[in-house]
Order: C-alpha cells, then structure tokens, then sequence
C-alpha cells in the first residue's frame, strides 16, 4: 500500500567559519506537508531529515543539520525504532562522519528555520515540487484495514437472516463492548429458554409457548401468563423497537427482564410442562 507525499526541502545557505578555519554549511530543515492524509506528519518530517543527509553526504565539508522536530530526532537516537526511514538515516549516519545533527526551536526567528517553513509552505501549492511516494505508516495502515473490516462486517450485518432481533437493536457494527448482563443478552438474541429457541435444537416440542401462543422472549415479557409478575406493559407494534432500547438503556427495566430470565431459567421444566388450556 502505497501513497505520494509531496515535499520540498527547504536550504538555507548562510555559512559560518569553524574555528579550524573550514566552513560548514548549514541546513536548516523545515516540516514538510504529507501530500496525503494518510501519511503522518512524523514521516514527513523524517523526510525531510532524510533528503537533508542525502544531500550532505555529496558535500565533502562538515554539514550541521537543524531540525525542529524532536520527535524525528529522538527516532533517530532509538535504535529499535521500527521507522524505515530511520533505520535509512541511522545508517546513513553511522557510515560518514561529516554530519552533524542538531535540534532548533520553531517559529522563533531563526533564519533559516523561517526560510524553510516558507519553502515548505510554498511546496504544497508547487506544481514543481518534487513528489516522494512513501510507504504508509503502520498505524495509517492499521486503521484503514480496521475500516475496511468494519464495512464488511456491516455489509454482511444488514444482509444476514439471522440474527434479526439483535439487529433491531444494534444496527450498527462496531467494536464497543455494550456490557450488557448476560440474562439481557438472551433476551435480546432471543438465545435463551424461550420454546422458540430450544425447539431449534429439539429440546422442546414446539416452537410455541405452553399457553399456545409463539414462545419468543417478547411473549414472555408482555403476554404470557405464566410470567405475569415480571410483565411490562406491552408496547404497539410500531413502538417495540423504542421499548426495546428503553429495556437497554433503564436500570428498572433492564432488572425487570433480568429477573424474568432467572425465572424462567429457574422453572424452565415446569414452565415446558404446562399444557394449554
Ligand atoms: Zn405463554
């Protein structure tokens, strides 16, 4: 996966006699600007570092490199950094000795360091500024693969026959943990000792209810009998959806369901023996 950044390097030229009376030349070296979003800053910036050691290595004179960018700098002191294109200047550095590397605080009137933000600036805009195509980050990486599972997952999610009921609650997909109790969750799914659901697998007659209606977990939380104490007042066809979320969202609700479930865990056998009147 690949991506262009654009930069320019921004060279300054003021030079200054070394008391040996040879001259280095200075490089003050800006933050450069990511021609895309995906590529960091933290790149960009290392970039720059990068082309300013390329180009010191032409130069048979000592080079002093300013950079205002600690982070790139502290980069290139780790050397477990898992950045390539540190590990590029960290090698680049250890096999010539006419470079020299130096931090300089921004934006407060070093010449040079000026000069480059402008020609950084100017380098976003340029139709002839040089273009670099860069490897993305790891973390640029992590995320777009992250998003790219999660439009599956949705995709599939609003296709799917199953699982229709969770779907009326949760539609969209997502890696929060909603916490819910585990007795909330069969009711939700339905994946409880509802006879709509032990019919499936054959532990229980039919998919209906002992009081002959269809035994889902809505039946039992508004209409049956049998669990008449822990019923909630049964909402229109149109309203179930918001009752539903109402159950999630408020604690006496959500306890009520709760210990509907213990219940009919608890009298599961007595509640599948009863017959219909
Ligand atoms: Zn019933």
């Amino acid at each position: 996966m690949e991506t262009v950044v654009s930069y320019k390097l921004p060279i300054t030229g003021s030079c200054t006699n070394q008391s040996g009376g040879g001259t280095s030349r200075h490089l003050d070296v800006a933050n450069t600007t990511p021609h895309s979003p995906k590529n960091s800053i933290f790149q960009a910036e290392l970039i720059a570092l990068q082309e300013a050691v390329k180009y010191a290595q032409n130069h048979q004179n000592k080079v002093k490199i300013w950079s205002d960018s600690q982070s790139s700098l502290k980069a290139l002191l780790n050397q477990k950094s898992n950045s390539t294109i540190a590990r590029y200047i960290q090698d680049s550095l250890y096999n010539t000795h006419n470079i020299r590397l130096g931090w300089i605080r921004a934006h407060v009137g070093h010449l040079g360091n000026e000069k480059a933000d402008e020609l950084a600036k100017e380098a976003i805009t340029s139709t002839e500024a040089a273009v670099l195509t860069v490897p993305l980050p790891r973390s640029s990486a992590k995320q777009d693969l992250k998003q790219r599972a999660l439009a599956k997952w949705q995709r599939r999610w609003d296709d799917a026959i199953n699982g229709r009921s969770t779907y009326e609650m949760i539609k969209k997909t997502g890696l929060r943990n909603h916490n819910w109790p585990r007795q909330l969750i069969q009711f939700i799914t339905g994946h409880g000792s509802f006879p709509s659901y032990l019919f499936r697998f054959g532990k229980h007659p039919e998919d209906c209810c002992a009081c002959g209606e269809p035994g889902t977990p809505f039946h039992s939380a508004t209409k049956c009998r049998q669990t008449l104490y822990y019923h909630h007042k049964c909402p229109e066809d149109q309203h179930i959806e918001a009752w539903l979320k109402s159950i999630t969202n408020h604690r006496l609700l959500r306890n009520k369901i709760i210990d509907l479930l213990n219940f009919i865990t608890s009298q599961e056998d007595l509640l599948k023996s009863e017959q219909p009147e």
